[in-house]
């Protein structure tokens, strides 16, 4: 039976699956990672630095066209931890951050594209800083997977801290919010702290942090795409019955029917004078 019932049907059938696909998809390319298959070594450029009292913050970002890497290097701009402290202070008060990180480029040997200001209020609303704002130093790492977009977002924390020595020893990991699940006999190497190819495989983490707008695109496409088979099949499937005067839903030969009812499915059709 064709009836609305039956496309509208479809239609949430191909919503679900075009999202189910989306996500399995990303989790694919975290597989592919943590295996080795897909490269994780992105090409580096800093994007923004700027002082967020009190600290020093530094913007990176690396893209592949499956997954997107932000890393925010945080330290707090105080002189036992940054020994150039007013000088940043001094230079970013004077220059502004713009003319800062073009020099910051031109030192690391980086072509200088516009600076992405809104990166400061968007760290200043990170919710991961705003849990470790009293480290020393930190680094926090998001890592977006997905195709065509970034859908499923990985967050995790490490935090430094300066040594008597004066070096900076990393303390482990307290984020506990990085929303990952792991399946037991799923291992790889983590390609997140460069860890990549040293010691025993442990189990992937998968992350089920959605950003929804990257997943409700993907969700779209991949609709879009099992649509092809589950709505484009039947309306060309019923248009050539309906040429052939058979009924488009059952293929019941028509003719000399002239109620304008299918008498086998009940589908009402034009009757053929
Ligand atoms: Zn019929």
């Amino acid at each position: 039976m064709q009836t609305r019932a039956f496309w509208l049907r479809r239609i949430i059938v191909c919503a679900i699956l075009g999202g189910v696909t989306a996500w399995l998809v990303a989790w694919g390319i975290v597989a592919a990672e943590w295996k080795g298959v897909a490269s994780s070594d992105l090409p580096n450029q800093q994007y923004g630095v700027a002082i967020v009292e009190p600290h020093l913050v530094n913007l990176y970002e690396r893209r592949s066209p499956t997954t997107r890497v932000r890393e925010w290097i945080v330290t707090q701009l105080d002189e036992r931890i940054v020994p150039d402290a007013p000088t940043w202070r001094e230079t970013l008060a004077d220059e502004g951050p713009d003319a800062v990180l073009e020099r910051v480029r031109a030192y690391n040997g980086q072509s200088t594209e516009p600076a992405l200001d809104r990166f400061a209020q968007a760290f200043a609303s990170n919710r991961v800083a705003g849990l470790i704002i009293d480290e020393q130093a930190y680094i926090i790492r998001e890592r977006l997977h997905g195709w065509p977009f970034a859908s499923v977002a990985e967050i995790r924390a490490e935090t430094f801290r300066r040594l008597s020595g004066g070096t900076f020893g990393s303390a482990p990991v307290r984020f506990d919010d990085t929303k990952t699940v792991s399946i037991p006999w799923l291992t790889g190497h983590d390609p997140v702290w460069n860890l990549a190819r040293r010691g025993n495989p442990t189990t992937i983490q998968f992350p089920y942090r959605p950003d929804w707008p990257g997943l409700a695109g993907n969700a779209a496409f991949y609709g879009l795409l099992w649509a092809l088979p589950l709505i484009g099949f039947p309306i060309v499937r019923r248009r050539a019955r309906m040429r052939r005067a058979r009924c488009g839903s059952c293929n019941y030969d028509l003719c000399g029917t002239t109620s304008g009812v299918c008498p086998e499915c009940g589908l009402e059709f034009m009757p053929i004078a």
